[in-house]
């Protein structure tokens, strides 16, 4: 602070003033006079001071009065004064005094060094009280910029995922077409030359359906939005599900596939089983991938077991090509890949680790990996789940039944896009179900009203009317059978808040696109069953 603390004394008699000025030379102050209460208002009322120095004693208005009047100005309130006074020892100036907020007593006659000392308080004071209150107007600075950045960051993240939101049904939507598409002609006996072009075809928009689901799950989790299930599973299901869904793979490239699973894991846990699949999915994919010869095992064993939580660790071991030991922490790291002829030869985005590094971390785990170049590789991560008592986990009783017939289930298909139109009808049409078509919400409102159905599957967005608008309508509508129909959303978005929207909409659930033929069967059958 360059600036200095001002003192005022006041004093009738010039003389006073000067011994005072003269006691207080040394101190690195600027001081200021008033020879009557009224000079002291004026003074008060334009400059700050750091402490006024008031005699008690003066013709017209007294110190205590003038005090008074200083102290009405807010700015004041505080201000610290003292008063110089031969009558401190009298009861009545004492009282009045501390009445008008005195802070201190000097008596006549002045001793040079105890007004120096109380001066000196009085300014260390003063200027701890300036700098907090520069700290507090820089913080206050601060924390406005701060708001600012995080409002605009805020509003950059908003924006990125209205982007991601838009371009995921963009892409997906028409994704969804080929590979539905593609999953028919297959099933209509292809001649063995189509065959070979079909799988390719299969095969890229697959990969591709995976890279746009796995720049939206990066970004998921940087918005921090990424939430965790907790859902009842049978480890060993989900262990040999993700090891059939390699099976062809590997046979074709000749890989041995081993599956070890502890015999002291539990049939039943609770966790994100989803998540999960996910992680190994992608684990196993890479050692499938990196491994031309030898074989890919996956091991389940418990490490931990506290009460009814169980950690349970995982092992992905292949006999492929291995990292190099400096390329070791960047593969992590997004869009890093262990060579840059990686992407070349083996395809991939490089953001499969860094999803399942972030995945398995949020668990509160940790994903490790030991690696020899030419040798292989082995990553490891360990997770807590909950132990069920259940011996396995009860199945729809209609899941159990054969994927067969749907015979007699009337289906409004609500639809723009004619492709997916024409995907659902073979579908549903292929499971003996009664199919209409409206290609929009406002449409299926006015079918819904004139005809019966069992179920209705809709599009959510639409021209002229969104599935939202129609569910909403249709709901509105005064019969009890329109709040029970069931009406299952058509969506392409992977988003969560998108999958609370559509059942804050009325809507009963969802079906993801691209569909995939079975998660269809079993969504929509168990309604056949609840009609009859
Ligand atoms: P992507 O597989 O799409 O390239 P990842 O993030 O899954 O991306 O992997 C990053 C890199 O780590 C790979 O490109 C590869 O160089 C290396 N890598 C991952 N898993 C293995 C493995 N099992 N064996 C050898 N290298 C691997």
């Amino acid at each position: 602070m360059n600036v200095k603390p001002k003192v005022l004394i006041v004093d009738d008699r010039v003389k006073n003033i000067i011994v005072l000025e003269e006691m207080l030379a040394d101190l690195d102050i600027e001081l200021m006079r008033a020879s009557s209460g009224q000079e002291a208002i004026d003074k008060a009322s334009k400059h700050e001071f750091a402490i006024v120095l008031m005699d008690v004693r003066m013709p017209g208005m007294d110190g205590f009065e003038t005090v008074e009047i200083i102290r009405k100005d807010p700015l004041n309130e505080l201000l610290p004064i003292i008063y110089i006074t031969a009558f401190y020892n009298e009861d009545y100036y004492r009282v009045k005094g501390i009445k008008t907020g005195a802070v201190d007593f000097i008596t006549k006659p002045i001793i040079p060094d105890i007004l120096i000392g109380k001066v000196s308080v009085f300014m260390k004071l003063y200027k701890q009280r300036k700098n907090l209150e520069e700290e507090i107007v820089w913080r206050a600075q601060i924390e406005k910029d701060l708001k600012k950045a995080k409002d605009l960051a805020e509003d950059a993240t908003r924006a990125k995922q209205k982007f991601l939101s838009t371009m995921s049904h963009e892409i997906r939507t028409p994704l969804n077409a080929i590979i539905n598409t593609v999953n028919l002609l297959k099933e209509e006996e292809p001649r063995e030359d189509q065959t070979e072009s079909l799988d390719i075809l299969k095969f890229s928009a697959d990969n591709l359906l995976q890279i746009v689901n796995d720049i939206l799950d990066y970004s998921k989790i940087g918005a921090g939005k990424i939430e965790f299930e907790k859902v009842e599973f049978e480890m060993r299901k989900l262990l040999t599900g993700v090891r059939q869904s390699f099976n062809f793979e590997a046979k074709r490239r000749k890989l041995e596939m081993e599956f070890n699973m502890d015999k002291s894991i539990p049939p039943v846990v609770v966790g994100d089983s989803i998540r999960l699949t996910q992680i190994l999915i992608n684990l196993v994919g890479n050692a499938v991938k990196f491994t031309e010869k030898g074989s890919i095992t996956i091991e389940a064993k418990p490490v931990k077991r506290h009460n009814s939580q169980i950690d349970i660790e995982f092992r992905i071991i292949d006999t492929g090509i291995g990292i190099p030991k400096d390329k070791i922490t960047f593969i992590f790291e997004s869009f890093t890949q262990a060579s840059s002829s990686t992407t070349r030869k083996y395809g991939g985005t490089g953001l499969g680790l860094a999803i399942t590094q972030k995945l398995v971390e949020l668990q509160g785990g940790e994903l490790k990996v030991e690696s020899e170049v030419g040798k292989g590789s082995i990553f490891s991560f360990s997770l807590p789940f909950l132990v069920s008592d259940k011996p396995f986990v009860e199945e729809d009783a209609m899941q159990k039944s054969s994927f067969h017939s749907l015979k007699g289930l009337r289906v409004l298909v609500v639809e723009d896009n004619l492709v997916n139109q024409k995907i659902v009808s073979k579908y549903l049409s292929k499971w003996e179900a009664m199919i209409e078509i409206a290609e929009n919400g406002r449409i299926a409102v006015e079918m819904v009203k004139k005809n019966r159905y069992d179920l209705v599957l809709m599009d959510l967005h639409m021209p002229e009317m969104s599935g939202y608008e129609a569910t909403l309508k249709i709901r509105a509508l005064k019969e009890k059978y329109y709040k029970d129909l069931p009406i299952i959303a058509l969506t392409a978005s992977v988003f969560l808040e998108d999958r609370e929207k559509i059942f804050e909409f009325g809507m009963t659930g969802f079906i993801t696109k691209p569909f995939n033929p079975k998660e269809l069967f079993w969504t929509i059958s168990p309604f056949l069953k609840k009609r009859d």
